[in-house]
């Protein structure tokens, strides 16, 4: 079992001394200042760069991740925050005129954005680096101390991390607590400004009771089942390569993943058809030879999604080799749910994995009804011809985003908040919503001394006040 003191980037020191050196850099003042703020992202930014094959190798070694793969989904997201951050920055943290109704005149009012304090970034092992760094972006752009703690499953993605962090940012300031459970536990325990939890529901559960303890404010980015729903026929192989994609990007591995398709029963066959064509495309008639084609987390996840794959009807795919945790990008065919009945792992599990259920459907109304019988999504796409379809779905079904013709969009643009709703989780982020998610938009009004108005909500409330009140 690894010492504490082996778990953090500065040896010798434990969490408790960890928080504390936080507490007090950020008690300084010294993360407030703008300056500090732009130096630690431009720190970032080229520590990104400077240690992109280093941080690829890492992901190689972990996820089996492809270095195209990663420039996408994991560096190349976070140099477009940090740029899009550093362009904005000056403007949202000005202080906001507010303009006040004229029976409060004379008087003015500010909405100042204040740094919470020390922040608690908990991150999973899908995206290691990505989801890592991206709530930090927010947090250091709001003038926040930050402490990091990556996933155990990526240890050496974490590893990497710990190493290079300390030579480019702020060692008073951000710092990262390597280990699992424990380490995660014990930091739980103390008192955070604000917690921002990326994983699944189980442990944001436990994080929230945690954080409940100090009242802390806590964002939970959560998962669940991603739903889709398909009746274009006109675009019937665009559609197959871009749910394809969505799907088999990092191995089914992420979160706004579509998990399963919902069509009609005549549709099930071309759309199978269709999804083999575009997974051939991709990845070449064995995916296990792709080097564009990521592998399963570790041998427990491994195992989970075998087990999925017992008695399912699998149309395509379902190679696997426990060895390497490879699992081939694999389509199953569902029969359409019966009300009432227990659903298969398959249906009731966020699959997190290369499988893909193509469930048959009546109608789309059925498909409404069933996704609102169930958690409300982080993800919910829809590839429909239909206009009306599309707004059907749109207005009659409620998930952290909708995708229309496209999966994943709707996750990696700046300008629109990401985060999940009920089950798949609470709060929201990217861009100007990071910054915001890690400040405190602070009221402040004055009222002047001229024209003392204010005599009317005081005592005594002769009959004219209480006429005009
Ligand atoms: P994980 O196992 O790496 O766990 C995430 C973090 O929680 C880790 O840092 C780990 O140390 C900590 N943790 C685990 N068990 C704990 C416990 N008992 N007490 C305290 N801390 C604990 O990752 P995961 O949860 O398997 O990640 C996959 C899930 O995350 C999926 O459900 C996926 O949909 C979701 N996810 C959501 C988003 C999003 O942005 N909404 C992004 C990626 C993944």
């Amino acid at each position: 079992m690894r010492h504490q003191s082996e778990t953090i980037e500065r040896p010798g020191q434990g969490i408790a001394e960890v928080m504390a050196t936080a507490r007090r850099r950020f008690d300084s003042g010294a993360t407030r200042s703008l300056p500090w703020r732009i130096t630690q992202l431009d720190a970032l930014h080229r520590l990104l760069r400077e240690n992109a094959t280093l941080i690829e190798d890492a992901l190689s070694t972990d996820l089996g991740k492809c270095p195209t793969e990663t420039r996408l989904a994991e560096t190349g997201v976070l140099l477009a925050d940090i740029d899009h951050t550093r362009r904005h920055l000056r403007q949202w943290a000005r202080p906001r005129r507010v303009g006040l109704p004229l029976s409060l005149w004379p008087a003015t009012a500010r909405l100042i954005p204040q740094p919470l304090g020390v922040v608690l970034v908990i991150a999973p092992w899908n995206y290691p680096v990505q989801l890592l760094f991206a709530p930090m972006i927010g947090a250091i752009a709001a003038g926040n101390a930050v402490i990091l703690k990556p996933s155990e499953l990526t240890p050496t993605v974490s590893a990497v991390l710990a190493d290079v962090i300390p030579r480019y940012l702020d060692t008073d300031a951000i710092h990262l607590v390597q280990g699992g459970v424990p380490e995660t536990t014990e930091l739980l325990t103390q008192r955070f400004d604000h917690i921002f939890y990326t994983g699944n529901g189980t442990v944001g559960r436990v994080v929230l009771r945690a954080a409940a303890e100090h009242l802390t404010p806590v964002t939970l980015e959560l998962g669940g089942k991603s739903p889709v729903w398909f009746d274009d026929d006109k675009h019937l192989d665009q559609v197959a390569r871009r749910i394809a994609w969505g799907k088999f990007m990092n191995a089914g591995q992420t979160c706004v993943a579509p998990d399963y398709v919902m069509t009609t029963p005549d549709r099930v066959d071309t759309l199978i058809e269709a999804l083999k064509r575009a997974v051939l495309d991709m990845l070449g008639p064995d995916a296990a030879q792709s080097p564009d084609y990521g592998r399963i987390v570790n041998a427990r996840h491994h195992t989970r999604l075998l087990s999925y794959l017992e008695g399912a009807d699998v149309a395509f795919g379902g190679q696997a080799d426990p060895e390497t945790c490879y699992l081939a990008p694999t389509i199953v065919r569902m029969p359409a749910p019966v009300p009432g009945a227990s659903e298969p792992p398959l249906m009731s599990e966020e699959i997190f994995g290369p499988i893909l259920p193509i469930v048959a459907m009546a109608s789309s109304e059925a498909a409404i009804d069933y996704i609102n019988a169930h958690d409300k999504p982080l993800a919910l796409y829809v590839f429909s011809a239909s206009r009306t379809t599309r707004e059907s779905f749109v207005e009659r079904t409620s998930s952290g985003g909708v995708g229309l013709d496209a999966p994943m969009l709707q996750a990696g643009i700046e300008a629109l908040p990401f985060g999940g709703i009920g089950a798949s989780g609470m709060g929201s982020y990217h861009g100007r919503y990071s910054f915001e998610t890690f400040s405190h938009l602070k009221p402040v009004v004055r009222r002047s001394h001229t024209l003392d108005t204010l005599g009317f909500a005081r005592p005594p409330f002769t009959a004219f006040k209480q006429k005009i009140a």
